[in-house]
């Protein structure tokens, strides 16, 4: 049976991630500091093969055993949080990704960095091609993140040209679904919990910047389809299907059957205007492509809101 360690195990993704693997007979091992996970999205797992560490993962890393995967997606990843919390996001991406690396080469095992859209910036090619080398402004607001996740794919890369470490990059766009925290702060669960509380629904600018959203369940096939493939070159996962922010609160006001109205609020700084995966790649080298259309997904994700908020 594989053994997996998942950095980041009690996050939105990494619990979806942990429940999966479970699901295709991996034997995982869940490791969190807890500043932005919560222990209540793997609880559920308890009494299948899975054990939880809390850990952080900016400091070394101490696993017994053997280990055949070691998937590193600990990090702040909600622009609110990663501005909150400026030197961990940077800590996790860097050191945290280089002891992961460390830990993976001493044993021997897969690696597998959660990369990001961000990574192209504010971009000037559209959509975005995994050969675009993106639009970033390093000392702005957002560089902790963006800065700090392309260093975690220059150090992956250095591993396996140096070490020979297996190592996998997904560069993960916009996703969604339930254990989203209801304060993330990102689009999708601020205007599902406005909506459902009957208050103004937040658009930042006037809502023309563009986003593509993923459905969980897609972006995590899309990771195991790359994670046990032989493909090293990065992988955009995310859905092509692209819409304006003004145009995602509508929908979400009009399926929760909300009074709220739209109110425009400053754009952050450095917001990117437009966000679209080419996902040629992920077609043409997994044979994936999301399935889940956004009205199913956000059922889904209002019907969790729901259930969280008491509404
Ligand atoms: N956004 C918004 N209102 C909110 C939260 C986000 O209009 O309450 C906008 C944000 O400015 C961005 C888009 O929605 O243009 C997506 O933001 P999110 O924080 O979800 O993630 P990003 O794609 O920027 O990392």
């Amino acid at each position: 049976m594989p053994r997996a360690l998942v950095t980041g195990a009690a996050g939105f993704i990494g619990s979806h991630l942990c429940e999966y693997l479970l699901g295709r007979g991996v034997s995982v091992v869940g490791m969190d500091n807890l500043i932005t996970g919560d222990v209540s999205n793997i609880e559920h797992l308890a009494g299948r093969d899975f054990v939880f560490v809390k850990h952080d993962v900016t400091n070394y890393i101490h696993l017994e055993g053997p280990l055949d995967y070691l998937l590193h997606f600990a990090s702040p990843a909600s622009p609110i949080d990663y501005l909150r919390v400026p030197i961990q996001t940077l800590k996790v991406g860097s050191l945290g990704t280089h002891n992961s690396l460390g830990l993976a080469k001493a044993k021997k095992a897969r690696f597998l960095i959660a990369s990001t859209s961000e990574v192209y910036g504010d971009p000037l090619v559209h959509p975005q091609r995994e050969d675009y080398w993106g639009n970033v402004n390093p000392v702005g607001p957002r560089g902790v993140y963006d800065e700090a996740k392309r260093f975690a794919e220059a150090m992956t890369m250095a591993y396996h040209r140096v070490h020979g470490v297996e190592t996998r990059i997904v560069r993960i766009f916009n996703t969604y679904g339930p254990r989203m925290r209801v304060e993330d702060g990102r689009a999708i669960p601020a205007f599902l919990s406005q909506a459902l509380r009957s208050e103004d629904v937040t658009v930042f600018g006037d809502g023309t910047q563009t986003r593509s959203l993923c459905f969980i369940s897609d972006l995590v096939e899309g990771i195991y389809r790359l994670l046990t493939s032989d493909v090293r070159d990065p992988v955009n996962i995310g859905n092509p299907r692209e819409m304006t922010i003004q145009e995602l609160a509508e929908r979400i006001i009009a399926l929760t059957g909300s009074k709220s109205r739209v109110v425009h609020k400053p754009l952050p700084v450095d917001d990117p205007k437009v966000r679209q995966p080419d996902i040629t790649r992920a077609r043409t080298l997994l044979g994936w492509e999301p399935k889940v259309p956004l009205d199913e997904g956000l059922s889904v994700t209002l019907a969790y809101f729901r259930k969280t908020l008491g509404i």
